[in-house]
């Protein structure tokens, strides 16, 4: 595609000046498959500074699939509150743990079927688990800035994170694959926000179409 390696080349120069997204954040520090499941199930539809804290609070009460298991629903409600849908992300942690103790050894999966299988695991959980925590270079986890800053750069026309996941896999080279989708979620909320971006201070502005952007600063 025409432009692409300088487009991600300048992308990936601008993101060094900005904090990487949480989920990776956590990959980097711990090294644990276990962190990485747990706070990006947390980090749906909840901001950064939230998820930080609420896996902070969380891990330093149970670090491991055991330890979690035998924390009540409402220990671990006020935990991690106030991360979106808290009391239902409460309960599906409880039932992840019980999954990876009972069919998992303990452990999490560092295969894409077993990752789907665990409950409220989707494409993107499952895309960052194989990329961030296992170092695979197999997927593109599609969240909604990926999505987004696809469609506006124009490399992608897609309605939906799994259609654009697909279409990525067809123009991305895959040495790109496992860096995409932390780099476009810290530029997406950095620079290419979703209201109203600042196309204006945007090094890749002249390779962009701004496919539906309205207003911008
Ligand atoms: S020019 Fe604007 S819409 Fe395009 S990537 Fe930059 S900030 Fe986003």
């Amino acid at each position: 595609m025409e432009n692409l390696d300088i487009t991600i080349k300048l992308l990936k120069e601008e993101c060094k000046k900005y904090k990487n997204p949480i989920v990776t954040e956590i990959a980097d520090l711990t090294q644990s498959p276990f962190k990485v499941l747990i706070s990006c199930l947390l980090s749906l539809r909840t901001k950064d500074a939230v998820t930080t804290l609420a896996s902070k609070r969380l891990f330093e009460k149970a670090d491991s699939p055991e330890k979690l298991l035998n924390l009540d629903i409402q220990s671990i409600e006020k935990l991690i509150y106030p991360v979106g849908f808290y009391k239902t992300k409460a309960k599906r942690l409880k039932v992840i743990c019980k999954d990876l103790i009972e069919i998992h050894n303990g452990k999490v999966p560092d295969n894409e079927q077993d990752l789907l299988k665990l409950k409220g695991v989707g494409r993107k959980t499952m895309g960052i688990v194989m990329c961030y925590a296992f170092g695979k270079n197999d997927h593109i986890p599609v969240d909604s800035h990926v999505h987004e800053i696809s469609n506006r750069i124009g490399w992608v026309k897609t309605k939906t994170p799994n259609e654009t996941e697909i279409a990525l896999t067809k123009i991305i080279p895959k040495k790109y694959w496992h860096d995409l989708n932390d780099l476009l979620v810290n530029y997406g909320q950095n620079i290419c926000v979703p209201v109203s971006p600042y196309c204006s201070k945007c090094k890749i502005n002249k390779y962009c179409k701004k496919v539906n952007v309205k207003y911008s600063r």
